[in-house]
């Protein structure tokens, strides 16, 4: 179980720092989350990924299914032994998947991607094209095998049990951004209807295990608000505030807004998925604790380096003649041993050292500049 201790609350804004207490260690927030899809931070080992200043990782529910299955991470001790990394972790619901492999990608609208028309929108009644959403669950195909897979939310429970995360999160349907009023609602009912489901399980399991309720909504106010307040009626020790916004960051902090003010103080809140780097500031000032992101990895084996300055690509030829670190300010192992010259040698070469030494760049430069805000939070 966790316990969550807020210690100083800014002057400024609603930013607050806390230390989150699990039966594997303490986290301190403000904190990224780093997504371990696959139980594992695409190119570091877990002993790498900790010497990033990464506190916490999210495994994903869905893609664990699939393989190795939970089956298997239950017989291997739980996810923390299967994948060497002793510290806190988190699982997701599976209910990002029903947003991406469903009407995200139809649209072609992701937390990264976005190629969109404009046109699209989802209404009443729609259903994606892969996947089918029930008033009970939803059917998946697998990826893997094309075999037929069915996620509700004793299903994800289930699941989230064996694997073993500290925390989890109940099921839920992340709706598109493009979907109208009338889907969003009908949406929500269903995902209170399985929050509730999985609240109630969670009170009859024995797994030391907490679980955070997702709060959904989309776009709209009224929608945002009452799932806030339903959430927090039923009494989760933290809660996710999922849902998708394309491109729409402004919305986002708006968003927020609307969800924290009706949430209890004394409890965490996770901002599930988050796209840049310069939206983190804000989402900390409007009062989130965590979040997860994936863009220091997905960047980096793009050949993309965050710094001080920006980011830069390292696919750049300009670079082979750059005998600089990658940031002069930056501790990281990368930059007290290499410069860009080499990195940017291996990303041309197609040297797959290339990716691990941008991903712990990438990693610790985000864990660095969280940090920074953490400790002016202690000032403000
Ligand atoms: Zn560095």
């Amino acid at each position: 179980m966790i316990e969550f201790k807020i210690i100083k609350k800014s002057k400024k804004s609603k930013a607050r720092l806390g230390i989150l207490k699990t039966n594997n260690g303490f986290v301190e927030t403000p904190c990224l989350v780093p997504v371990a899809t696959q139980a594992v931070i695409k190119t570091l080992d877990s002993g790498e990924v900790k010497e990033t200043k990464s506190q916490i990782l999210i495994a994903n529910t869905f893609h664990l299914h699939l393989r190795p299955g939970e089956d298997f991470i239950e017989k291997s001790g739980g996810l923390h032994k299967f994948m060497s990394w002793p510290a806190p972790l988190m699982t997701d619901s599976g209910g990002f998947q029903v947003f991406s492999l469903g009407f995200g990608r139809d649209h072609g609208v992701g937390k990264i991607l976005k190629k969109r028309s404009g046109n699209e929108k989802v209404s009443l009644g729609q259903q994606p094209k892969l996947l089918k959403i029930t008033s009970d669950g939803v059917f998946f195909r697998s990826f893997i095998d094309g075999k037929k897979i069915f996620l509700g939310p004793k299903e994800s429970m289930g699941i989230q049990e064996k694997i073993g995360a500290n925390i989890v999160f109940a099921f839920d349907e992340c709706t598109s951004p493009v979907a109208d009023y009338q889907y969003t609602k009908k949406s929500l009912e269903r995902t209170h209807r399985w929050a509730k489901e999985c609240f109630e399980l969670k009170s009859i399991s024995k797994k030391n295990q907490s679980l955070f309720g997702v709060i959904q909504g989309g776009r709209f106010k009224k929608l945002r608000i009452e799932s806030a307040q339903y959430m927090a009626g039923l009494g989760f020790p933290g809660f996710g505030i999922g849902g998708e916004f394309g491109d729409n960051k402004g919305k986002m902090t708006e968003m927020l807004r609307w969800v924290i003010k009706n949430l209890p103080e004394e409890k965490p809140r996770h901002l599930l998925g988050v796209g840049y780097l310069k939206d983190i500031p804000e989402i900390i000032k409007q009062g989130v604790d965590l979040f997860d992101c994936n863009v220091p990895t997905h960047y980096a084996r793009r050949g993309i380096a965050f710094i001080g300055s920006g980011k830069i690509n390292l696919k750049d030829k300009r670079f082979l003649k750059d005998k600089e670190p990658l940031d002069k300010k930056c501790f990281c192992f990368v930059c007290q041993n290499y410069k860009k010259n080499y990195i940017s040698h291996l990303f041309r070469a197609k040297e797959i050292t290339a990716l691990k030494l941008l991903s712990f760049h990438n990693l610790y430069f985000f864990n660095s500049f969280i940090e920074k805000i953490r400790n002016k939070i202690k000032e403000e």
